[in-house]
């Protein structure tokens, strides 16, 4: 049976033990020549799923990827494992090309990876039908969508496949998972037969954290340095110059940090990439076109400093975190300016009304991610249809917020709202009217005769910062909303009313005053793949790290591809003293058994101190 030879690859090339989850029912599925749609998180372990059965099949395996910029690492990481694969892109020389169209049609090859537009070339088409196929894996499937965040014209094309070669399986993978996008996969893939596999989207080593935005570029860093010093992570923002601006603050702040957006030069944006990827503790500072098929598995922390556009889009960037199980972060801060800024931006964004609708529908469900009092984690899966039950590892499991009864702070902002509103004309932030809560009298308030309002000063038993969080909430909620017409200013909605008539109690959220619970801090604090360690296996731990180090740069290859931490972790932990004791150690296979065995033992055996 097909599962034998499945799990003997699996653990003779790869040195893992045993599938994960559904592995082992995808890879039979498309062993025996099914169709697959398969929907993982990141870290979930997708590439297995096409890569064994590229290796039992006759023939070599297609692998349609994006992401040209990674198939170099995907091939060499592949090559380590003593894997025949090659990839076909735009930026090979062509001899080069050459060469691999040889090896292919020679069945030289067990993987080859090509970008969707080479793909659909008639020289690339004619290529495949020369040679043997043993399946066609379409990663990244989601890029078919065209709702979704990261849409690809060229994958419409891939519906051929199966025209064209119809007794060939076809694998489709990716980490995104709402039922919409799953649908959509399936239909535009011409996948009516394939069998769908849906994973647990729970990710249990990743802490979530959402915290409220005052100082951002402070509480960044704070985060960074009390929580993850020396180690890599990356930074979300929403636009260029805020990439600008971060990347520079940190790097004065003595952090190794680097930008990476669209407006920067391919060069730059490869290089930037390559050292994330091949140097320990690099923070990336990014936009979102950073990210997508980054497999570095130790990416501790993921950062966003502006508030994400949906659920899905936010899963998957904080996904990127602790692909390797081990403890990671994924920390988000969020201000009331996040969400007058992005509503003004649906309404100002092009296309028709139920585009709009739909961006302010994803909006919404970002928000309450944000702003709920129940485990983060129930929020997030709930999202993509999964249940769980309250996962003792995010901010509000570890901290619950206290909900106190908002509703007369309420009524006081809305009524604020509303005599400001009246003026038409003017555009007054929330600032102003936390101002006039307060009771606080400016340059402002003078001119236009506010300290006569009845709502001046009505509000000054609680603080500014009380105040924003509920302007915050009632956005978010809303029961108000950004005016455009009105100049931006703020307004009323159709819930308000309720509110302000006292029908409606409205339960609010504040943050416990509690500062986060962090482990030790600065550099005295072990890396996460250390932690747990016995101190006097620590020397020998860094010590493998040190030889890693060592062995990827002769290789011009980033260290995760000789050995991950959690690797070098389990051999620091068992100690073996042969090759045979090695061997059973999770990602030691056969190949990297006889490169580097001799000398791992050594290291064991006498620490470098
Ligand atoms: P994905 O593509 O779904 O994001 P990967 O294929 O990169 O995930 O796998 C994530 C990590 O899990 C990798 O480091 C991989 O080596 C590891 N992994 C995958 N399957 C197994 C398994 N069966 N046993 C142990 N480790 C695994
Ligand atoms: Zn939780």
């Amino acid at each position: 049976m097909s599962d034998a030879r499945a799990l003997g690859v699996l653990q003779r090339v790869f040195g893992y033990e045993s599938f994960r989850g559904d592995q082992q029912a995808i890879v039979e599925q498309v062993i025996g020549g099914g169709d697959a749609l398969v929907l993982m998180p990141t870290g979930g372990g997708k590439s297995l799923c096409y890569q064994i059965p590229s290796l039992v099949r006759e023939g070599t395996g297609i692998v349609v990827s994006p992401l040209i910029a990674l198939m170099q690492d995907q091939v060499d990481a592949l090559t380590e494992l003593g894997v025949r694969a090659a990839f076909l892109n735009s930026t090979q020389d062509w001899r080069v090309a050459r060469e691999v169209e040889q090896a292919f049609l020679d069945g030289e090859l067990d993987l080859l990876y090509v970008a969707p537009e080479r793909l659909l070339t008639d020289r690339c088409l004619q290529l495949l039908d020369r040679g043997r196929i043993a399946l066609f894996a379409i990663d990244e499937a989601h890029c078919v969508s065209q709702w979704g965040h990261d849409f690809r014209p060229e994958y419409l094309g891939l519906s051929m496949l199966h025209e064209r070669w119809p007794d060939v399986p076809r694998i489709a993978l990716t980490a995104t998972a709402t039922a919409v996008t799953r649908t959509e996969i399936a239909q535009r893939l011409s996948l009516d037969e394939a069998r769908h596999f849906v994973s647990s989207f729970d990710r249990p080593n990743i802490r979530y954290r959402i915290v409220e935005k005052n100082e951002v570029r402070k509480q960044l860093l704070d985060m960074i340095r009390t929580e993850h010093e020396g180690e890599s992570g990356v930074v979300y923002c929403l636009s260029r110059a805020r990439v600008e601006e971060t990347a520079e603050f940190l790097c004065n702040q003595g952090i190794d940090a680097m930008p990476y957006h669209a407006g920067l030069s391919p060069q730059i944006r490869a290089a930037n990439q390559s050292r994330f990827l091949r140097e320990d503790g690099v923070v990336m500072v990014a936009t979102i076109a950073f990210g997508m098929g980054i497999d570095k598995p130790d990416v501790r922390f993921v950062a966003h400093i502006d508030l994400p556009k949906s659920v899905e889009g936010y899963y998957q960037e904080t996904g990127r975190a602790g692909r390797d199980g081990l403890p990671a972060t994924a920390w988000l801060a969020y201000g009331l300016q996040d969400v007058v800024q992005q509503r003004r931006m649906i309404d100002e964004s092009p296309g028709d009304e139920s585009y709009r609708r739909r961006l302010g529908q994803q909006l919404d469900a970002m928000l309450g991610l944000c702003e709920t009092v129940e485990c983060r984690r129930v929020r997030l899966l709930a999202y993509f249809g999964q249940q769980i039950t309250a996962c003792g590892n995010c901010d509000v499991c570890l901290d619950p917020p206290q909900a106190w009864d908002g509703t007369v702070a309420a009524q006081k902002v809305l009524s604020a709202v509303y005599r400001l509103w009246k003026e038409r004309g003017q555009r007054y932030g929330a600032g102003h009217i936390i101002d006039i809560l307060r009771g606080k009298v400016t340059d402002r308030t003078k001119q236009h005769g506010h300290e006569s309002l009845s709502v001046f000063g009505v509000g000054a038993d609680l603080s500014d910062t009380a105040w924003r969080g509920v302007l915050r909430q009632l956005l978010a909620q809303g029961l108000l909303t950004v005016d455009n017409e009105g100049f931006g200013t703020l307004a009323l909605t159709e819930g308000s009313r309720a509110v302000l008539k006292g029908e409606h109690q409205l339960m609010l959220r504040r943050e416990s005053e509690k500062k986060p619970r962090s482990g030790k801090t600065g550099s005295g604090r072990p890396k996460a793949a250390a932690i747990d360690l016995p101190a006097e296996l620590q020397p020998v731990f860094e010590a493998l790290r040190a030889w890693r180090g060592e062995v990827a740069k002769s290789h011009g290859v980033p260290a995760y591809v000789i050995f991950h931490d959690a690797t070098l972790r389990e051999i620091a932990l068992a100690q073996p003293e042969s090759m045979d004791e090695l061997s059973h150690i999770n990602g030691v296979g056969a190949r990297k058994l006889e490169a580097y065995g001799e000398e791992i033992l050594q290291r064991v055996a006498r620490p470098v101190l």
